[in-house]
């Protein structure tokens, strides 16, 4: 077997692989703005108007004319100005006007004087500070010019970019179609979750993971169930999957157990881009493409499959997907509290908990057991602590590099 005489590629090379292989999705569509949520912008935005659209107010106070002021009689208030509620009429020299925060900017106005400056008497307004010409309003334009890019292509849509769109009068929006992802686990020993499990049978962790991750980065989730251990049952399910899909992500069968027919049926029936990485957990990895699809291949063990898709098969999707604004997680350094065991040959993703300390800087320690079947050292986990391939055994007091991650929120 080809893994024992070259080098299992590392993490950065399998990316590197994927994401130079894949092109993103170009078709598009057109949505409302309110059925956008989550969706990639297919051409940059540009605004239809000016914002804010006209001069206004940017406080409760009195709209007055330079050469009004420096008197020291009263000024008399000639009328009012409420946002939604322009004042149309005339103001006559030596007098101001009332006006409150976002109304419109009376022609004439060279200032607004804000309230906590203003002393009202019985008969008309005294000022009490001194005046800058165009204090206080905010003009046409200028947070967003008309005509001006406010989002480029490949901005995936959320709460920060659909009330931008909105405020701007935007009520359509031209999106990437969603990626069609089609998902099956694998395994005779599977069962639903809530199902009753027989003497050797497990629940089917993946397939619940996988779909929660895909939801959460957008997809369109074909979820085709659980496949037995069979390659014919296999071979059908691939089919349909490759049919109905861009991407095609199973879970198990891809080690080198007499019931592992995943990687043997993809040769079979597309062709594999590579198998197996230097990554603990998570090696068994496979990436290829079918007649139609891409293939990811999630090892069965739920903190490989879980590690797999969150440092390999999001990146590709967000590829796939079109997204530009997507980084990889930052990392960062951390103070190692309990040491680790770790066995040179492999990149580590150790699950881990840090958090800040009142001197600064961080402070980590390890979830406990670290097994790939050991969901729950995961579950508690809020990083990965990723020490490199010839790294040993790190003791206590020694700087670690740690991903912080957010689960399954992804992006
Ligand atoms: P495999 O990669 O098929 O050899 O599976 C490796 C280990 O992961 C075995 O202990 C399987 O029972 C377990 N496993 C496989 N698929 C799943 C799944 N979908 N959910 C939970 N455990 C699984
Ligand atoms: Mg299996």
């Amino acid at each position: 077997m080809a893994a024992f005489s070259t080098p299992l590629l590392t993490l950065d090379q399998a990316l590197e692989r994927m994401l130079g292989v894949v092109d993103p999705l170009d078709e598009i569509e057109t949505l409302a703005l309110t059925d956008a949520a989550g969706r990639v912008t297919a051409r940059p935005v540009v605004s239809p108007v000016n914002v804010p659209p006209f001069d206004n107010s940017a406080m409760d106070g009195y709209a007055v004319r330079l050469a009004d002021l420096g008197g020291s009689a009263p000024l008399q208030v000639a009328g009012k100005a409420f946002a939604g509620v322009p004042f149309s009429g005339d103001w006559p020299d030596g007098s101001v006007l009332r006006i409150m925060t976002g109304a419109p900017i009376p022609a004439g106005t060279d200032a607004v004087i804000m309230q906590e400056q203003a002393n009202p008497v019985a008969d008309g307004v005294c000022f009490t500070a001194a005046v800058k010409p165009g204090q206080n309003i905010r003009h046409i334009g200028d947070d967003i010019r008309q005509g001006a890019e406010v989002m480029p292509a490949g901005r995936a849509l959320g709460v920060a970019e659909l009330p931008l769109l909105a405020s701007l009068g935007i009520d359509k929006i031209q999106v990437i179609r969603r990626l069609k992802v089609a998902l099956f686990s694998t395994g005779d020993e599977l069962q639903p979750i809530g199902a009753p499990l027989a003497a050797g049978q497990i629940h089917d962790t993946n397939r619940f993971t996988v779909r929660l991750m895909l939801q959460q980065l957008g997809c369109e989730v074909i979820d085709l169930g659980i496949i037995a251990d069979d390659a014919q049952a296999l071979r059908a399910a691939f089919h349909d999957a490759d049919q109905r899909a861009d991407l095609v992500i199973t879970s198990g069968g891809v080690s080198v157990g007499e019931a592992d027919y995943t990687k043997a049926i993809l040769e079979e029936l597309g062709s594999i881009n590579f198998w197996q990485l230097a990554i603990k957990p998570g090696k068994p990895f496979a990436f290829g493409q079918l007649e139609h699809a891409w293939f990811c291949g999630l090892p069965g063990n739920p903190v490989s499959a879980a590690v797999t898709f969150y440092q390999l098969v999001q990146p590709l999707i967000v590829r796939l997907s079109g997204r530009v604004d997507w980084h990889l997680a930052p990392r960062l350094r951390a103070r190692l509290l309990a040491p680790l065991k770790k066995t040179p040959g492999r990149m580590d993703f150790q699950r881990g908990i840090f958090y800040g300390i009142p001197e600064g800087g961080l402070e980590v320690r390890s979830t406990g057991p670290q097994g790939s079947h050991v969901f729950s050292s995961f579950s508690q986990a809020n990083c990965f602590i990723v020490l490199d391939a010839e790294q040993g055994p790190v003791a206590a007091g020694e700087w670690v590099t740690i991903e912080p991650f957010n689960h399954l929120l992804l992006s």
